[in-house]
């Protein structure tokens, strides 16, 4: 490995090299410099034996022969490691003190450590933020793996939209290099490096909503009538629906069209969503015919209490908490004992409630 990155460096030098307060330039009488040492008309020789070992040669090394060289996946790697997308000059040796200890950040749900290997090279560990050290693991090393952890949640339900913060846990992926983390992160969250990427850029190609209606077609054409006139109130249900930040991890830059945002927060997600998913598509498919039926009035006899209790149904069904209320908690509205007391005491043998049908005879 030293002879490698040693070699590189003669190699390049001629081109001149500065990166992360490394400068070396020269072509047989060469100069070396770091923050700390300052050394020119030095012999191949001489550079060699004093690149031989310094950080600040493997370092450059890391980043231009052992990491993806593609932008996107570049610019991720140094947020990984909390480096500065442009070249630094301060120490490289703080730096490596940090990556001896572990630097840990997050990417929606996932944990992600790097550390230092031997010769500057890192290593990367992937788990879920909510896997702590007395969590039991299953150990992975092969980035695809990801792609079948992805695809359900801890209750083994298939999870559409692979953003939304369903990711089951108790896994783990170590020893990884940067071309496999930024795999394994690809198959949790696809596209999300890329996006991220160009909106740091200042180039993240976003669709509205009208655009992206637009370019449906069959069955799915029947968003696109879903527009009335001013008003965008139906939009804003779906992203309320489905784009907050408890239902999906993006962060929602698409709006309803150029000139007119919804008032929908987008949510405070580290990676941009830029348009309307197939999921939303999908969802909003199903709503555009639910909201053409005409309303009609029903009466229903109901205790304030009973009134009270579908009220919370609804919410706890919409935030996903009946999982959380226990056979006990005879008090919580969606509590499943109180649930069937309210329907044995207002459902009639047809399941209607109080007995009113939907459709007049
Ligand atoms: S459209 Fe909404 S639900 Fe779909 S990925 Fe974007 S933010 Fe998430």
């Amino acid at each position: 490995m030293t002879s490698e990155y040693v070699d590189a460096l003669v190699e390049t030098a001629s081109d001149g090299i500065s990166f992360d307060g490394l400068r070396v330039a020269g072509d047989g009488e060469y100069t070396f410099e770091t923050p700390a040492v300052e050394l020119t008309e030095l012999s191949e020789a001489a550079l060699r034996d004093v690149a031989a070992g310094s950080p600040y040669v493997t370092n450059w090394y890391f980043w231009h022969a052992q990491t993806p060289q593609k932008d996107d996946r570049w610019a991720f790697l140094r947020r990984v490691e909390d480096a500065p997308l442009e070249s630094e000059t301060d120490s490289i040796h703080d730096r490596y003190e940090a990556l001896d200890d572990g630097v840990t950040t997050t990417w929606g749900q996932l944990e992600i450590t790097v550390t230092l290997g031997t010769a500057g090279q890192r290593e990367y560990s992937l788990s879920h933020v909510a896997d702590g050290a007395d969590s039991e693991l299953h150990s992975y090393d092969e980035s695809l793996q990801a792609r079948e952890l992805a695809r359900l949640d801890d209750d083994g339900r298939y999870r559409p939209l692979k953003t939304a913060p369903t990711l089951g846990t108790g896994w783990e992926f170590s020893g990884l290099g940067p071309e496999a983390l930024v795999e394994a992160v690809g198959f949790f969250y696809p596209a999300t490096i890329t996006n991220w990427h160009r909106e740091q850029n200042g180039n993240l190609d976003v669709s509205h909503w009208t655009e992206t209606m637009e370019r449906q077609s069959g069955i799915y054409q029947v968003v696109t009538t879903w527009d009335r006139g001013e008003g965008h109130e139906h939009v804003e249900w779906v992203a309320e629906s489905c784009c907050t930040d408890s239902q999906c991890l993006k962060r929602r830059e698409w709006q309803y069209d150029e000139e007119r945002e919804l008032e929908t927060h987008g949510g405070d997600g580290v990676f941009p969503c830029r348009e309307p998913c197939s999921l939303v598509i999908s969802a909003a498919r199903k709503f555009t015919k639910l909201d053409a039926e005409p309303t009609h009035s029903y009466e229903f006899e109901l205790t304030p209490s009973e009134k009270e209790q579908l009220e919370g149904l609804i919410d706890a069904v919409a935030e996903g908490r009946v999982g959380e209320i226990r056979e006990a908690d005879i008090g919580k509205d969606a509590n499943r004992y109180r649930t069937r007391f309210l329907r044995a005491r207002r459902f009639d043998e047809d399941s209607q409630l109080c007995g009113v049908p939907t459709e007049e005879e």
